[in-house]
């Protein structure tokens, strides 16, 4: 098959990812083997391919927002019946027997195994994963509508959730992009008041067109104090700003898996019960949960195709914030 190859990680202006002929994945045990349709490209595969994470496996296929169908099923595999349409999402497997997995916390595995990183994913033709951590995906979702619903959609349903808005309650989003502008529309169908906080005239303007009340510059302060904040961008320096725009009591939610460093602030800032904490992964519930909602809303995702051999086009435009909703690779070529 055809695969974009990570072989060392590198700036992605360097353009290091190699369209290659590699041999066919096969279902294990308990797998799945998908044709991969589409797949999202996230920020986490930047800070993959850059090496701000660790790397895990080399060479290593990019890619955790797989939209595929299911053509061959490994031994015992018998969740879904082959044609079926299915979602491999950045969760690819846990141990199932940590106390976080026995506790419901599987998000926090101490022993997870990772689509697109320490496993293979979806920058390719074809893609393999257990069967009892892929999702089908709501017949109403179009191919590439449902790709960005599997990363971005996913975890920024989980800061959500963690944040505690509540309808009525004023949320900010700090940096507008593929996770925001899914998040938001969750945000808006729970009746929570949106504003956003993000550069570049191109995503003010797609989040005020997705109902934010107000959008302005990513360190900008709004013209309300904020319930909550979820911080996208993943840069530390917007946390004593964030911090600054919350009411006493307020949450703020990291939703990214890599940030730069948090600068020095006061302890004002963050006294009168605010609290910060971040989101790490994803559980199958969330998946789940947020998939169901995801179709009774609906949500209508924004996205730009990209062929899958352009993918160091798609992820130096995603790095450059020339991406306007999600980025999307077309892998069914
Ligand atoms: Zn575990
Ligand atoms: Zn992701």
């Amino acid at each position: 098959m055809k695969a974009c190859l990570l072989r060392a990680t590198a700036l992605v202006e360097t353009n290091p990812l190699e369209f290659a002929d590699v041999g066919n994945p096969q279902p294990g045990p308990g797998e799945v083997l998908a044709r991969v349709k589409v797949c999202g490209v996230c920020r986490t595969d930047l800070h993959v391919i850059e090496g701000e994470l660790p790397p895990r496996k080399s060479p290593v296929i990019p890619g955790h927002q797989i939209v595929g169908v299911i053509e061959k099923l490994g031994t015992g595999a018998k969740r879904f019946p082959v044609g079926k349409r299915v979602g491999i999402p950045w969760l690819h497997a846990t141990d199932r027997t940590c106390e976080f997995c026995r506790s419901g916390a599987e998000n926090l595995c101490d022993n997870p195994a990772f689509t697109g990183y320490t496993a293979d994913g979806g920058y390719a033709q074809y893609a393999v994963a257990p069967e009892d951590f892929v999702f089908a995906i709501p017949d109403s979702f179009a191919d590439d509508q449902a790709a960005p619903l599997l990363c971005a959609g996913i975890i920024g349903f989980r800061c959500l959730r963690l944040s505690g808005i509540q309808r009525g309650g004023k949320l900010a989003f700090y940096g507008f992009g593929s996770a925001a502008h899914v998040a938001i529309q969750v945000a808006r169908h729970w009746g929570a008041e949106v504003y956003a906080c993000t550069r570049g005239a191109k995503h003010q303007q797609l989040a005020r067109e997705l109902g934010a009340v107000w959008a302005g510059e990513a360190a900008e302060e709004p013209p309300a104090k904020l319930d909550a904040a979820i911080i996208f961008a993943p840069a530390g320096e917007l946390v004593p700003p964030a911090l600054r725009a919350l009411k006493k009591g307020g949450t703020l939610v990291l939703g990214g898996i890599h940030m730069s460093p948090i600068p020095q602030f006061d302890y004002e800032l963050l006294y009168q019960e605010r609290s910060i904490r971040s989101v790490a992964n994803n559980t199958r519930r969330d998946g789940e949960d947020f998939l169901r909602i995801a179709a009774e809303i609906p949500i209508r995702t924004r996205v730009a195709l990209y062929p899958l051999p352009e993918a160091n086009r798609a992820l130096n435009d995603l790095k450059a914030d020339r991406v306007n909703g999600s980025a999307v690779l077309d892998c069914s070529a």
